[in-house]
């Protein structure tokens, strides 16, 4: 299963990974962060990665 990772230096605190997938994702600060990495239980989180303006979301 791939391990979602943010480079914070990309992410713009958009919000719509936590949108897409609240149990993976959370805005602290204004950054998104991994709260839940094991959590995506359909996508692996492709379905964020994809919606991600910035592809601040890697999947390691
Ligand atoms: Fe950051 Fe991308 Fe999530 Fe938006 S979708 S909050 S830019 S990681």
């Amino acid at each position: 299963m791939a391990t979602p990772e943010i480079d914070f230096d990309l992410c713009i605190g958009c919000g719509s990974c936590v949108e897409v997938c609240p149990e993976v994702f959370q805005l602290q600060d204004d950054k998104a962060v991994v709260i839940g990495p094991d959590k995506c239980g359909s996508c692996n989180c492709q379905e964020a990665a994809d919606i991600c303006p910035t592809q601040a979301i890697r999947l390691g």
